[in-house]
């Protein structure tokens, strides 16, 4: 069985995902930290990702793997050092080349095969299955997820809410306008709007709608 979920960034799908599959024993799969992934190396390698020979050299040589609720890149686990500003913001970039979807979709479809998963992204709904057995798309205002993202970091003493709410606003614009695969609610995907709720309470209606169908 395939959970799609779906939405833009800061909605709080990837902790909602990673709450729901464990509540069902499904595999999580998180298809953000593979783009995260490439973009850390593209940086790490000072690749332009403006030029597509460049691009192209760097998928051919390079392995992505998604398991045990983590990202590895080239065989290194890597979940620790995709989630910085500098990597959200090249994510957002190099995850609108054609060929770094191909070949990413490709991938996520290779991984879930055979399985009961619980993706989440931007596109799994729309493009990477379109026949999933459940579509969500979960999102919130952009000053709601800029207020949540803003209390995650403020520990850390590194956060400004204005230049938060800028960049979602920009990633927004990014995954919202771009030429292939851009982020659209699926038709027939449950709009869930998480602005006033609690994340127990999110995972709970997700609970209830795939129960609901005795599925579980
Ligand atoms: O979800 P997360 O913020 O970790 O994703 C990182 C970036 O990857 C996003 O800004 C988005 O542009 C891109 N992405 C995508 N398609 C997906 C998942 C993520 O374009 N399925």
């Amino acid at each position: 069985m395939i959970i799609a979920i779906d939405g833009p960034s800061g909605a709080g799908k990837s902790t909602v995902a990673k709450l729901l599959s464990k509540e069902l024993g499904f595999e999580y799969i998180d298809t953000g930290a593979m783009y995260r992934a490439l973009a850390y190396k593209a940086y790490k390698n000072n690749i332009d990702i403006n030029k597509e020979e460049e691009i192209s050299k760097m998928l051919e040589t390079t392995e992505v793997d998604y398991y045990d609720n983590k990202i590895f890149l080239d065989g290194e686990n890597v979940e620790e050092l995709i989630r910085s500003e500098i990597i959200s913001k090249a994510s957002s970039k190099i995850s609108a080349i054609r060929i770094v979807r191909e070949k990413m979709v490709e991938l996520q479809r290779k991984i879930a095969a055979n399985k009961n998963v619980v993706m989440d992204g931007r596109d799994i709904g729309t493009k990477v299955f379109p026949n999933a057995d459940y579509k969500f798309f979960i999102t919130a205002s952009l000053e709601e997820r800029a207020k949540r993202r803003y209390e995650q970091l403020k520990s850390k003493g590194e956060a400004k809410y204005e230049n938060i709410l800028q960049d979602l606003k920009k990633r927004d614009e990014n995954d919202s306008t771009r030429k292939f695969s851009p982020l659209i609610k699926a038709e027939d995907a449950i709009l869930i709007d998480t602005t006033d709720m609690s994340i127990e309470d999110v995972v709970k209606s997700l609970v209830n709608i795939i129960g609901g169908n005795n599925v579980l």
